[in-house]
């Protein structure tokens, strides 16, 4: 009798797990729940063939002409690089370059060279700069068994933080950065409530993520934030050597 009861409350209650087992799995979140009301169908643009700009990015250099950029120091006037063979490369003494658009928040990658024929050392080799919003520097140095100080180096936010790695390729070659900046935010008082934050891949690499600018870049002494407008250009530095920069886009997030 009680082996027969048992056997029973065991089958019993096998049957009504094994009905209400669907149930507790459509009705983890209410009992309306379809899978379906949780997917979201509108389609997602095509991004990219291997190497292309995504299809949502601003070109800023395709290899053909700087009509996206103006010199930096003769505000205004024409950038005086030189395009050749799909690059853009320093005229030495020429000046800064800058982007006519401003710039918030933003991914951008561009391709960088340095000169495969080695001159100079430390900070005179193979040194240039990505200024986000015109004061923020990620660094472009020749940084292949080129010592210098390493929040100095390439790929160093300069003056406030070095690479978590030296991602260098060797002089004469192609390198890449891939570079996701968050503006710095200020309130109506100009007071900071929102640091700047940029996260650096190196050649693919992870050099920084989201690292806290301390500031705008500084050659002499510390970063102190002032307030400036939320969008500004984009500015490539002329320091004296004939880097190189190729397949410049951006995409504001
Ligand atoms: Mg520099």
């Amino acid at each position: 009798m009680i082996r027969q009861l048992f056997i029973s409350l065991v089958f019993s209650t096998l049957i009504l797990f094994a009905a209400g087992l669907p149930c507790v799995q459509a009705q983890s979140n209410g009992p309306e729940w379809e899978p379906e009301l949780t997917e979201d169908w509108t389609p997602v643009e095509y991004s990219v063939e291997t190497g292309a700009p995504p299809s949502d990015a601003i070109v800023l250099f395709d290899g053909t002409d700087l009509d996206e950029w103006t010199s930096a120091a003769d505000d205004g006037g024409n950038a005086a690089w030189r395009v050749e063979d799909g690059a853009m490369t320093v005229v030495p003494g020429s000046g800064n370059i800058k982007t006519r658009r401003g710039f918030g928040d933003v991914q951008l990658h561009i391709e960088w060279r340095t000169p495969e024929e080695i001159e100079g050392d430390g900070q005179g080799r193979g040194n240039s700069g990505v200024f986000l919003q015109e004061m923020y520097e990620v660094q472009v140095l020749d940084s292949w068994d080129n010592e210098t100080y390493s929040n100095g180096q390439a790929g160093s936010v300069y003056k406030q933080k070095a690479p978590a790695v030296n991602a260098s390729k060797a002089p004469g070659e192609w390198q890449t950065y891939d570079i996701i900046f968050e503006s710095p935010r200020f309130d109506d008082n100009g007071e900071l409530i929102k640091p700047a934050y940029v996260t650096v891949h190196h050649n693919g690499v992870l050099i920084h993520h989201r690292f806290e600018i301390e500031g705008p870049t500084e050659y002499i002494g510390l970063p102190e934030y002032s307030p400036h407008p939320q969008k500004l250009p984009i500015v490539l530095q002329d320091h004296s050597n004939p880097v190189s920069f190729r397949n410049i886009w951006i995409r504001e997030l």
